[in-house]
């Protein structure tokens, strides 16, 4: 079974477009998301269409619970952005009632914690699942943040919402991709937690959308692909300046990753 495990879309369409695009020619057998389909970018109405339409489930990421109840812990320009998010969604309400219903039941459905054949998923981390973020740099200055993370995993995590991509294990310690080959292969002996990194938003100073395939032949943990794809992030960024509502840095960091 080979899964595609894509996170923090942050309504960045083009991106999406372009991972789903790869993802299609990898022969998967299903995607899911790790929540933040929305926030900071111009697309949402369409990346939360598309993910409803690709993807076999989504999370609840925190963005998604702030566009849906309130932000909460937001900044200035995210708790803009997510007001903004929401009357998008409203705009339709009265031109295609029907599927701006659906889209309010998509957002209203996604779930907190999935246990995923062996994989727990959660968006932030298994403690707080929704908005404590799990750094690289946790590995080495919090052993007891990670202790306690560590203790609610039987096995193997799957955590989005840093934007960085990587691998914890519980020694602990902490790979990017770059150090793994980009391939890492999981082990029954070991505890690990996936980070796929942000599709539409990447954090870790490299401004191509990241993705990720865990491999998983029955009865074996499998392994986990990293991928980084260029994309138009140009498109992106010019449609985040022309909207007065989302912040110029929402824009400007796609070009750093950051
Ligand atoms: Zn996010």
């Amino acid at each position: 079974m080979r899964t595609a495990i894509i996170s923090d879309i942050h309504a960045n369409l083009a991106a999406l477009q372009t991972v789903l695009a790869h993802i299609d020619e990898q022969s998967v057998d299903r995607i899911i998301c790790l929540g933040d389909i929305v926030g900071y970018g111009p697309d949402p109405v369409e990346c939360v269409d598309l993910v409803a339409k690709r993807c076999e489930w989504s999370l609840m990421g925190n963005h998604d619970f702030g566009v849906l109840y309130e932000p909460t812990n937001f900044n200035a320009a995210a708790e803009q952005a997510a007001y903004w998010t929401r009357a998008q969604f409203e705009r339709d309400r009265t031109s295609q009632p029907d599927a701006a219903m659906r889209r309010w039941e998509f957002l209203g459905r996604l779930r907190v914690r999935v246990n995923h054949e062996g994989f727990l998923c959660v968006h932030g981390t298994p403690r707080r699942p929704i908005n404590e973020y799990l750094f690289p740099e946790d590995a080495t200055n919090s052993p007891v943040k990670m202790q306690q993370v560590f203790d609610r995993i039987e096995r193997h995590c799957l955590v989005g919402h840093t934007h960085v991509p990587g691998i914890f294990t519980d020694e602990p310690d902490f790979y990017p991709p770059d150090e793994l080959g980009a391939v890492y292969t999981l082990s029954v002996e070991e505890k690990a937690i996936v980070n796929p990194g942000s599709v539409g938003q990447p954090r870790d100073l490299d401004p191509r959308a990241s993705y990720a395939i865990i491999d998983a032949p029955s009865e074996e943990p499998g392994r986990v692909e990293f991928y980084r794809l260029e994309y138009d992030v140009k498109s992106t960024v010019d449609k985040i300046l022309a909207i007065p509502q989302l912040s110029d840095w929402l824009g400007e960091r796609l070009y750093e990753g950051r």
